[in-house]
């Protein structure tokens, strides 16, 4: 008898551990580690993850396993150690780690098929479930003893699993044409059909000649050269069917992408390479930090690392932030590596996403690009992991597991032993400390491409502009500038701050806003269906002609969002051609790389956006990039405000002047003297650095100290202050004097969807009983948890302090 282990999809405390079940005869030899499976559990049949097997249990009574959920393994034996990892560095539950591997289709409801590959080397006996189609359902070989013969054709490659993956986001079908009828059906129907109807002899003959049993509609007819009713007419006599057939869903696939060469380095970017190159081929773990001022060329070094790392037969994932966000990324990609590639973002739909996991699965690529969680991508010989712009915040899961793509990224090198790039032009304060103290080798590359340099760059004091009577959200320089970049043709990007912008009503004579009735927040103004919205749990409700406090008709709409910004700069510049980025204009899919196609293409002046357009555009004829108000970033509750102000300035400038047309940048401001500001302008990244390593030092902030984060939500207030208080006194009974914990607080949001939120944030340099401290404070509350719906939430290292 031989048992596997399994770990059940119960979230808990009390089930994160292996549980052993029996494995019937008929799967013995086909189940293996990495595989999930329907086990009873209790009265229940849930899924688990087979993550080992084994020839005896200690267990006395043990269960069968009930049926199978994948028929070859989903994670590798890798990806399954690293799960323990993420539970013991994120204190998740392992079924939680397993699952944020997995792509989200794989979650879902799929249909699972059996493809033949090679039919010349199908076993006979096998023939008659294939012999009207290359595939079969799975479900088509229970009770036949078959399983182990199975899996070895799939392991021989000749025969395939496809799991179909219903999809309606980006569903393609196409149609076939299957043949229903034997030969002799086809001979007799011949002798019927009037010699009038030319085409459906043509038809017949066709089958007949070719033996084909089933080709696409398309390739039919014109193969032919006949019309569909003849088609039809077959179809009627049921000699013909016809089927919807899906294919693969290739996102790229309808666009062609010129080929690109490895460009000659530079000597900067052969410094850069060298190193990166020798550790590729020692075979050794290293981690380096690519310190590249913007338009450096650290995106070509990334490509040829890449190309040096497939030439020894090995495979790349890198990570770019949101890569819906930066087509032009993509493109360059596929130019260099073609079909190599798979793409993962969240543009796309489930089943496409999943087909391009597939093929990472089925070795079919040999580089992944994509954002967060492609990092999980199930490669068996990883060469290098390079993440680009390592700054974003979106490499941290938010969710559980609480985990950094960084930190996966290491350890994963170390299981491949290769190198792992970390490229920015503003590195964390985290990664630049650890290149400092030599955790990581530091690459630098100061110098831009093109022979501009770095563009100049102005800060206007928005202040000075308000006392001087422009009242507008546009200085007068920057018009100017505006205005002379319509006159020379050239393009202007502007970028409005998006947090703090967004529209929320007021009301100016009380001061009353409107706020959502199930979170602490105020609602935002949406212009196209006249409502207003809680961004938090999509509560809306119709805008109010007067106060609802007061009366008063003196009710408005306050801040600027992109549409108003919109607005004036017609009335301002009326010949300027604008394109307007932000979420309203790119929520359809596609439409984002569309208009930046055609601000490519040089259909507008000037390419008007929120956060999505900060980063990796690249457009030559872009000399001007205007910030409309710098510091609303500096006033949210965050000890990274700065770092995070600094970046955007910095990744924002970056897009000016990035060719032959030498670039200007103008930052609006109402804190001209702050230092981020300052240094940004100046694009003084060792200056902001120090002064902003002092400032943490003092203030005890990583990367002196690490942080956690205990957020604690119920519905009633009560519970959750008294929660947070019990857990806070435990905490500091466990903890060193060292540590500083900063709590019980109500949270920043301090209610969202009608639950309570509490915190405490624990600062600490070395706790060894932290971990454990926590993991008993989950313990603790599991009860509560499962029946009155309090959440306790732990994030090691959070990002958002909200
Ligand atoms: P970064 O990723 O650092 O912002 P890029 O890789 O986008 O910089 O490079 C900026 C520009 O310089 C791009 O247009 C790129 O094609 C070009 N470039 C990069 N390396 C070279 C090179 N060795 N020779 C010529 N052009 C280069
Ligand atoms: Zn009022
Ligand atoms: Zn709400």
């Amino acid at each position: 008898m031989t048992y596997a282990s399994v770990i059940v999809d119960v979230p808990a405390k009390q089930t994160d551990r292996v549980f052993d079940y029996e494995i019937p005869d008929k799967w013995e030899g086909f189940i293996q580690p990495g595989m999930r499976v329907v086990v009873p559990f209790g009265p229940r049949q849930i899924q688990g993850f087979v993550v080992g097997l084994k020839e005896t249990t200690s267990v006395k009574k043990t269960r069968p396993i009930s049926n199978l959920i994948d028929i070859s393994p989903i994670l590798t034996q890798e990806l399954l150690q690293l799960a323990q990892w993420l539970r013991d560095h994120t204190l998740c539950f392992t079924i939680s780690a397993f699952q944020a591997m997995l792509p989200a289709a794989l979650k879902a409801k799929y249909e699972k098929w059996i493809i033949v590959r090679d039919r010349r080397k199908l076993p006979p006996h096998l023939e008659l479930f294939f012999d009207s189609s290359d595939r079969t359902r799975f479900e088509d070989f229970e009770g036949t003893g078959h399983y182990r013969l199975i899996k070895q054709l799939i392991d021989d490659e000749i025969l395939e699993v496809y799991y179909e993956v219903k999809d309606k986001l980006s569903k393609k079908t196409v149609k076939v044409i299957v043949l229903s009828a034997t030969k002799d059906e086809l001979k007799e129907a011949k002798k019927n059909i009037s010699a009038r109807a030319q085409a459906q002899h043509c038809l017949i003959d066709f089958f007949l000649e070719t033996g084909k049993k089933r080709i696409e509609k398309k390739q039919l007819l014109e193969e032919l050269q006949i019309g569909t009713s003849a088609i039809g007419a077959l179809v009627k006599l049921d000699i013909l069917q016809e089927v919807d057939d899906e294919r693969y869903r290739d996102p790229y696939a309808h666009r062609e992408f010129a080929k690109s060469e490895p460009l000659a380095l530079t000597s900067q970017q052969q410094e850069a390479i060298s190193p990166i190159l020798s550790s590729i081929e020692n075979e050794k773990h290293e981690g380096y930090v690519m310190f590249g001022v913007t338009g450096s060329g650290k995106t070509e070094v990334y490509m040829q690392a890449v190309d040096a790392v497939l030439k020894k037969g090995k495979e790349a994932i890198v990570l770019v932030p949101e890569i819906s966000l930066t087509p032009q990324m993509v493109n360059r990609f596929k130019s260099r590596f073609g079909s190599d590639v798979a793409v993962m973002h969240s543009g796309l739909g489930m089943g496409e996403k999943y087909d391009e996991w597939r093929k990472i699965h089925r070795k079919e690529v040999k580089v992944v690009v994509g954002a967060r969680s492609a990092i999980f991508a199930p490669f068996e010989n990883v060469g290098i992991i390079i993440i680009d712009e390592e700054h974003e915040t979106s490499y941290k899961q938010e969710d559980t597991p609480r985990y950094h793509a960084r930190d996966i990224a290491m350890e994963r090198g170390r299981f491949h032993r290769c190198p792992v790039v970390l490229g920015s032009a503003t590195p964390t304060l985290e990664t630049f400390a650890r290149a400092s103290k030599g955790v990581y080798h530091l690459l630098t590359m100061d110098k831009r491409m093109s022979d501009q340099g770095m563009p100049t760059v102005e800060i206007v004091d928005m202040r000075e502009e308000l006392r001087e009577g422009n009242r507008s959200m546009f200085s007068r320089d920057l018009l100017e500038k505006l205005q002379i970049r319509l006159e020379r043709g050239e393009q202007s990007v502007l970028f409005l701050n998006k947090r703090g912008y967004s529209s929320f009503v007021m009301c100016r004579d009380c001061g009353y806003v409107v706020e959502c009735p199930h979170c602490d927040i105020s609602l935002t103004y949406h212009r196209i269906s006249n409502m207003l919205k809680c961004h938090y749990c999509g509560y809306e409700e119709q805008v109010h002609a007067s106060c609802p406090s007061c009366d008063s008709d003196h009710f408005r709409f306050f801040g600027t969002g992109t549409q108003k910004v919109e607005e004036e700069l017609t009335k301002l510049l009326p010949s300027a051609r604008v394109i307007r980025m932000d979420v309203d204009t790119t929520s359809k899919k596609g439409s984002h790389e569309k208009l930046l196609q055609q601000f490519g293409d040089r259909k507008a002046d000037i390419l008007l956006g929120t956060q999505m357009i900060a980063k990796g555009l690249d457009f030559p004829q872009v000399t001007l990039v205007g910030v409309l108000t710098a510091d609303t970033m500096l006033n949210i509750p965050d000890f990274r405000s700065s770092e995070k102000t600094f970046q955007l300035l910095t990744q924002v400038s970056g897009r000016a002047g990035r060719h032959v047309l030498p670039g200007e940048v103008v930052i609006q401001t109402y804190s001209p003297e702050h230092y981020s500001v300052e240094l940004a302008s100046t694009h003084d990244y060792l200056g902001f650095y120090q002064k902003e390593m002092l400032l943490r030092k003092s203030h005890q902030y990583p990367p002196f100290y690490y942080l956690a984060l205990v957020t604690v939500t119920h519905q009633e207030l009560t519970k959750v202050v008294t929660v947070t208080e019990r857990i806070t006194s435990y905490l500091s009974g466990q903890l060193s004097k060292e540590a500083v914990i900063l709590g019980p607080v109500s949270s920043p949001i301090a209610r969202i969807k009608d639950r309570y939120r509490y915190q405490c944030i624990i600062k600490y340099k070395r706790e060894p009983n932290l971990h454990q401290a926590l993991k008993n404070v989950v313990e603790k509350y599991q009860s509560q948890m499962d029946q009155e719906k309090l959440a306790i939430h732990i994030d090691l290292n959070p990002y958002m302090l909200m």
